[in-house]
């Protein structure tokens, strides 16, 4: 089934997108190695191979080692609001194992993703999910730091739209500006 913005979410995304903190990502700097946290949502799988297009950057050859993380609700299941404690453990145990295993990733993608059935089925908006993805990446930041993870130097968030007729898009979110 497929949800769409509604009107709120749609001037939300509006000023976001006029204001510069919903942008164009920069694929020249966005990592290659990384922890993707992205929803698993199968009718959405456009926004995984959108991530992974992202990763290669302008060049078709190059390597790139995604980890994918794919629960429902993707990096949302971090943020404790989002309230699946289970998941939540689930997935940091998960992390802390994987980095222990593969020192060379660099980096964390937190994707969000609209409209996103985890949150829907919650009642949460854009602006709700927006919110727990500025959790999520503060509740990963802390996670690092607590656990003395030093191989980690980045956290990039980003956010996928299906704006319907077969519109999508996947936009740098600024999430540290947006409350
Ligand atoms: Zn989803």
């Amino acid at each position: 089934m497929t949800n769409l913005l509604t009107v709120a979410d749609q001037a939300l995304h509006d000023s976001l997108r006029t204001d510069g903190r919903l942008r164009y990502v920069n694929k020249a700097l966005f990592p290659s190695k990384a922890y993707l946290f992205v929803c698993g949502d199968g009718h959405r799988a456009e926004q995984i191979e959108y991530l992974l297009r992202l990763m290669r950057g302008q060049q078709r050859d190059r390597v790139i080692v995604p980890h994918e993380f794919t629960c429902n609700g993707g990096p949302l299941l971090l943020a404790p609001s989002f309230g699946s404690p289970l998941g939540r453990e689930f997935l940091v145990e998960q992390l802390l194992e994987a980095i222990e295993m593969k020192p060379d990733i660099d980096s964390v993608v937190l994707q969000a993703h609209a409209v996103c059935g985890a949150a829907h089925k919650r009642k949460i908006d854009l602006r709700g999910t927006m919110l727990l993805h500025r959790e999520a990446k503060a509740e990963m930041a802390e996670l690092l730091r607590k656990n003395g993870v030093t191989t980690i130097s980045r956290i990039v968030s980003t956010f996928h739209f299906d704006y319907g007729d077969g519109h999508m898009k996947t936009l740098e979110f600024d999430v540290d500006n947006f409350e």
